[in-house]
C-alpha cells in the first residue's frame, strides 16, 4: 500500500505498479531439495540478492545458470573481502587463490564473522563448485579467470592500496564492478545470442560496472564512513575540506555548499561514463540480454538523479527510488527506443538541475562537465536505424 500512496501523484507509475501487482509471479523455490544442486543455486540467489533474482529470470535459458553460477562465485568473493573478522594475512590468502578453491570438489568455507549475512553461501559452497563444474567448460574459464583478476584486485586495496587519486577510483571501480561487466560480456558473446565481436568490447563492458559502482560509492557516503571506510578519492574530497582534515567533515552543517561541489564533481565523473553505457547497450541484439543489462543501468541513473546536487546525502543518507519508479522503468527498458528516450527524460531532469544552480554555490564547478555529458547522452545524438527485419543498430550523428 505504501508504495501505491508513495505513487499517487504520478500517473504513469500507479498504471505500472498496478499491472506489477496484478501479474506478480511468487518465486518457485520456498523450500529447496537439497539434494538438487540446481534447485540450491537459486535457493542461494534469491536469498543473497532478490533484485538480482527477479532481473535474472528474464535471461535466456541459455545463460541463466551460467549467470547465476557467475553472481554467486563473486557474490562468496565478496563476502570474505568485506569480512573484517578474517585475520589479514588468512584474507589475502583467501582472495589470491579464490579462482583455485573455488573448482576444488567440495570445498566449502566456515570462517565467516557471525554477523556475516551470506555466510550462509560459503558453508555450503561446494554446491556452486557443483554447478559451476556443470557448465559448458567455455563459460567456466571466463568465471574463474574474473573470479582470479578480482581476488588480486581486491587483495591490493585490502592490503592498503588506498583511493587517493581518480586513477585509483577507477582501478578499484574496475576490479569490483567493470570485471562484472567483463565477464557477463564474454559469457554473452560465447552464448551465440550475441555477436562474438560483443566479447572485444572491453572498454565499453567495463564503462557499465563503473558507472554502476559510482553511483553505489556516491550514495553511500553516510553508511561507509559509519563504517569506517570511504570509497570517494581523497584528491577529490580534500579539496572541499580544511588541510588535514577528514572527509568527514564534509557531513557537518556549516560546509554545506562545500560538501554539495564534491558530491557534484563525483557526480560529474559518473556522468561521464553514461554515453559510452548507452553505446554498449544499442549493440546488444538479443532481447533477454538487453533487458538483463539495461535493468541495472537505468536504475542506477535514477538513483543519480535522487542524489545529484542534494545535501540530504550527507544529512540523512541515501533515498531509495519509488517502487512504482522503479516498476515503471523495469517495464519499460525492454528495447532501444524506449530506452532512448528514458536517458534523453534524464540528460534533460539532469541538466536543468545543473543550470538552475548556476552561480548559487561558488565551490562548484561541475556545470560545463555535467551540461556536456548530459548533451552526449542526448537523443539528438543518435539516429536509429532500422531494418526491415527488425535488426536495430545506432550510428552517431
Ligand atoms: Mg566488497
Amino acid at each position: 500500500m505504501d508504495a501505491l500512496f508513495q505513487s499517487i501523484l504520478y500517473p504513469s507509475e500507479l498504471k505500472a505498479l498496478i499491472s506489477y501487482k496484478l501479474n506478480q509471479v511468487k518465486p518457485s523455490i520456498t523450500i529447496p531439495n537439497k539434494n538438487n544442486s540446481n534447485d540450491m543455486l537459486y535457493y542461494f540467489l534469491n536469498k543473497t540478492s532478490r533484485s538480482f533474482a527477479a532481473v535474472i529470470q528474464t535471461l535466456h535459458p541459455e545463460l541463466r545458470n551460467a549467470t547465476c553460477v557467475f553472481y554467486l562465485v563473486l557474490r562468496a568473493l565478496d563476502t570474505i573481502e568485506d569480512d573484517m573478522t578474517i585475520p589479514l594475512p588468512r584474507k589475502t590468502e583467501l582472495l589470491h587463490s579464490f579462482h583455485e578453491l573455488t573448482m576444488k570438489d567440495g570445498w566449502n568455507f566456515h570462517e565467516n564473522g557471525p554477523d556475516e549475512k551470506d555466510a550462509l553461501l560459503l558453508k555450503d559452497y561446494q554446491i556452486v563448485i557443483k554447478e559451476l563444474k556443470a557448465l559448458d567448460p567455455k563459460y567456466q574459464k571466463i568465471i574463474v579467470d574474473i573470479a582470479k583478476q578480482m581476488g588480486h584486485g581486491m587483495a591490493e586495496f585490502v592490503n592498503g592500496k588506498q583511493v587517493n587519486s581518480l586513477e585509483d577510483f577507477n582501478l578499484y571501480c574496475h576490479y569490483v564492478a567493470g570485471l562484472v561487466g567483463l565477464g557477463l560480456t564474454g559469457l554473452f558473446a560465447e552464448s551465440g545470442l550475441e555477436s562474438p565481436s560483443l566479447g572485444k568490447e572491453t572498454y565499453l563492458a567495463n564503462e557499465m560496472g563503473l558507472f554502476l559502482q559510482k553511483v553505489n560509492i556516491l550514495k553511500d557516503f553516510l553508511a561507509d564512513m559509519k563504517e569506517g571506510r570511504l570509497f570517494w578519492p581523497k584528491s577529490i574530497w580534500s579539496i572541499y575540506v580544511a588541510p588535514g582534515a577528514g572527509p568527514e567533515d564534509l557531513a557537518k552543517p556549516e560546509n554545506r555548499l562545500n560538501a554539495l561541489a564534491c558530491l557534484n564533481n563525483l557526480c560529474a565523473n559518473a556522468l561521464e561514463h553514461v554515453p559510452n553505457c548507452l553505446e554498449y547497450l544499442s549493440k546488444l541484439e538479443d532481447p533477454s540480454i538487453f533487458h538483463f543489462a539495461a535493468i541495472p543501468q537505468v536504475m542506477a541513473l535514477a538513483t543519480f538523479d535522487l542524489f545529484y546536487n542534494n545535501y540530504e546525502l550527507f544529512s540523512q543518507g541515501k533515498k531509495k527510488i519509488r517502487k512504482g519508479l522503479t516498476v515503471k522503468l523495469i517495464q519499460k527498458a525492454t528495447d532501444m527506443e524506449s530506452l532512448k528516450q528514458i536517458y534523453f527524460d534524464y540528460a534533460i531532469k539532469i541538466s536543468q538541475k545543473c543550470r538552475s544552480q548556476l552561480g548559487k554555490n561558488p565551490k562548484d564547478e561541475s556545470f560545463m562537465r555535467i551540461s556536456t555529458s548530459c548533451a552526449n547522452v542526448n537523443i539528438s545524438n543518435f539516429i536509429t536505424c532500422r531494418q526491415s527485419n527488425g535488426f536495430k543498430f545506432m550510428i552517431r550523428k
